[in-house]
């Protein structure tokens, strides 16, 4: 095995860079494989075109006979781009995205052969895609689920396919992926702060959900990371000493990229632009080899469908520079993990951003009803808001003493407390024309020039205001951003149709003018929501304690961070909504449940083969190199070899119990896998992975790394880390 390790590292140092080369702008490649706008003048009828926007606008249907204009069109489009096969592109609940290819080709007797898509295979297919899992939604036997074309994120050719991003849901229409729902949850919130806005502008007639990712990621050897099982079956090492250097002086963070990481980036960047990925800055990370990657925001649904993309580019890039791509939240103990910013904001179709402070203190008012709004729904629905982004890779981070913590909370920054402390002591009822002269002119006058001050920012909080948009932070480098994205739109949603319900009782029964009725509104919310701000150190115990007396949840493990996901409250959410029905919440919780379950078994088994088959095989070897040699001194030296073989003495006693440990906590950690394995209720289930099993990961670990550390280097089974980290 150490000869996997020395051959893997060989082969790293004779690593050349694949150098990129680039002739053109990136602005004029810029969506070229995206059947876009331009694409589709080209390709498509005017009528075609119509009936796509209309899809894409207002939500109408598609008929199958502009379908099929649209399919040909499309097909045509595509093998100009050298696509020979098409595929419906979906994210199934596994996380990932999936694809089944058909071929345009098709034989039409006589030994002559044709290309071929038409409007229903654009529309509808039926994968056969009965291992997804569905929570026991779809019996595999029977119902089968089909895909369906969602028009608002435009098809791409990648290599050779056509992709058509689609819904994944079953024949009694319940949702298979991580799309429909948010799909759901955006009109949910577009209705419902439409109808808000027009309290401040008749014309506003839509209103979108915008999302900029920020992905952080490790890049590693492949060699390197092929040669680590850990690596391989779950994505993050399980084993390890710290080495020497780690992160402490801060010498990666924002540093020069290195070049072989440089090519690989430009490579991606370039496949990106043709995807129409918008791809703005880049840069090294806190951790050594770690790097982040973040677009200018989108649309909330095309967001998570490039980010989607983009994580599947990303590691088919990455071959090309013989790298791998870690995604997983906590590859390396001892140095920073990985997570993914999902910035967020609502935007109108009359282009104004609700959350951004406006010139006039009525785009204030309008400003301060979305940002109280949002403050008060987080605050009302902080357990499921951190059920969102629970994961067993995840709860590395959250919780663990590394950045976000698993309380939620909302930073807003010293200058908008202060307006919303003012905002609080709004007299009750109607307002005199100089109570409200006086919010016009000093409180809600004066934001924006207050904003401009960016240096007010906390890095603690796992949902802060950055001066135009909210920033969930918690949110883990793995994930699939619609999770979130579905959570905090529904909940908006269902906080602004509450809001304009209070506003319109007051106006409509209390007889009071409209901005009156919305600040005697917005008090109350505030004087509601205070217990969710907090401006102070996030990974402070201090905060934990004041978050239990203020009745905030600290889930730090992610079966109890998922309950949240099937309380009355949020199962009733969903359905009122439209988002989720009951089958579709419980079933997603299942499938949760069970997909922690399984992660933390795969790692059990990969730890205890790691742990038993190459850890200890490789002390017994060096202990009998050390029982050689003290047999040795003793024949040459008689009975002062007891002072000579002192230190190897010791170094055989410790190395002994060291084995020891290691082997009974395998054994005790696979049969605590085995009575957990034998519980049929999912909870029991992974309760008992989670405080039975993984726990004793950590012993196993301690006297591993112990052993790496008294153990020949020549002899050492596992690239370490500081060959993981600190190759270029
Ligand atoms: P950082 O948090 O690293 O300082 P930036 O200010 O560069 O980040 O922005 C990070 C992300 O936020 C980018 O993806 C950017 O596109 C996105 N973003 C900027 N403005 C908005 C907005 N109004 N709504 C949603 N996302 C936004
Ligand atoms: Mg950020």
């Amino acid at each position: 095995m150490s000869t996997l390790r020395f051959h893997a590292i060989k082969e790293t140092l004779t690593r050349k860079q694949v150098s990129i080369t680039e002739n053109v702008r990136r602005s004029s490649i810029f969506g070229l494989n995206v059947f876009n706008e331009t694409a589709m003048r080209q390709y498509l009828t005017k009528e075609a075109l119509e009936s796509i926007n209309d899809a894409i606008f207002k939500g109408d249907k598609i008929n199958r006979i502009i379908a099929d204009h649209i399919s040909t069109g499309m097909k045509e489009w595509a093998i100009s781009k050298g696509a020979t096969h098409y595929t419906h592109w979906f994210q199934p609940l596994t996380g990932a995205t999936a694809e089944k290819h058909d071929a345009f080709f098709e034989p039409v007797g006589d030994g002559q052969a044709i290309e071929k898509f038409g409007g229903g295979q654009l529309v509808q297919q039926e994968p056969d895609a009965s291992s997804f899992p569905s929570g026991g939604i779809r019996n595999t036997f029977e119902a089968r689920g089909y895909t369906a074309w969602d028009p608002t994120s435009p098809a791409f050719v990648f290599g050779t396919t056509l992709c058509i991003p689609t819904v994944f849901v079953s024949y009694t229409g319940e949702a298979l992926d991580y799309k429909t729902p948010l799909l759901r949850a955006l009109q949910a919130v577009d209705s419902a702060a439409v109808a808000v806005c027009k309290y401040f502008d008749k014309n506003v007639k839509k209103v979108n959900a915008s999302l900029g990712w920020e992905q952080e990621y490790f890049l590693i050897d492949s060699a390197l990371a092929l040669s680590r099982p850990d690596i391989v079956l779950t994505g993050r090492t399980l084993l390890g000493h710290s080495p020497a250097k780690g992160q402490q002086l801060d010498d990666h963070y924002f540093g020069t990229i290195p070049n072989r990481a440089m090519q690989y980036m430009r490579d991606l960047e370039n496949e990106c632009m043709l995807l129409g990925i918008p791809v703005k800055t880049r840069h090294n990370e806190v951790a050594p080899n770690q790097f982040e990657l973040a677009p200018i925001y989108e649309e909330a649904n095309l967001a998570v469908d490039h980010n989607s993309l983009l994580m599947d580019v990303m590691s088919k890039i990455a071959e090309r520079h013989n790298f791998k791509v870690l995604f997983h939240e906590k590859p390396f103990l001892g140095v920073n993990g990985s997570g993914k910013h999902n910035n967020w904001s609502l935007s109108t179709d009359t282009g104004v951003n609700l959350l951004s402070p406006g010139k006039t203190p009525m785009s204030n008012l309008q400003f301060l009803t979305f940002f109280i709004n949002t403050i008060k729904a987080v605050h009302e629905n902080e357990e499921l808001l951190r059920a969102a982004i629970a994961s067993a890779s995840n709860d590395h981070r959250l919780g663990a003493n590394e950045a976000p913590p698993a309380i939620i909370s909302v930073f807003i920054g010293e200058q908008l407390t202060n307006v919303l402390n003012e905002l609080e002591n709004v007299t009750t009822g109607k307002l005199s024309p100089e109570e409200k002269t006086d919010l016009k002119l000093n409180v809600v006058g004066k934001i924006p020039e207050i904003l401009l001050d960016n240096t007010d920012r906390n890095r603690t909080s796992p949902f802060a205001f950055t001066g135009n948009k909210f920033e969930f932070r918690a949110v883990g480098s793995k994930a699939n951003c619609a999770n979130p994205m579905t959570v905090l739109n529904t909940i908006v949603a269902k906080q602004l149709i509450d809001f304009k319900d209070e506003v319109d009782v007051l106006i409509d029964k209390k007889g009071m003018k409209k901005d009156d009725a919305v600040f005697n509104v917005l008090r109350e919310y505030i004087k509601k929501s205070k217990n969710i701000l907090f401006e102070g150190n996030g990974y402070s115990e201090a905060w934990e304690k004041e978050a239990k007396k203020r009745g905030l949840s600290n889930n730090k493990t992610t079966p109890e961070a998922l309950k949240a996901k099937i309380s009355t409250k949020a199962l009733d959410l969903f359905e009122a909504l439209g988002v989720m029905n009951k089958v579709e919440s419980k079933a997603r919780y299942e499938i949760e449940m069970e997909e922690y379950v399984l992660r933390i078994q795969i790692e059990g088994r990969v730890l205890g083969d790691i742990a038993r088959n190459h850890v200890v095989p490789t002390a017994v070897r060096y202990q009998n190199m050390l029982i050689e040699n003290v047999k040795g001194l003793k024949e040459i030296y008689g009975e002062s070899f007891k002072t000579l073989a002192k230190e190897q003495m010791n170094l055989i006693a410790d190395i002994s119990k060291h084995m020891e440990s290691i082997n009974s906590t395998v054994t005790k950690m696979t049969n605590e896998r085995k009575k957990a394995n034998a519980l049929e209720d999912i909870e029991k289930k992974a309760h008992s992975y989670c405080h039975k099993v993984k726990p004793l990961f950590d012993e196993i670990r301690y006297h591993s790394d112990k052993l790496e550390l008294l153990i020949d280097d020549e002899l050492w089974p596992l690239t370490k880390y500081r060959e993981l980290l600190f190759t270029k």
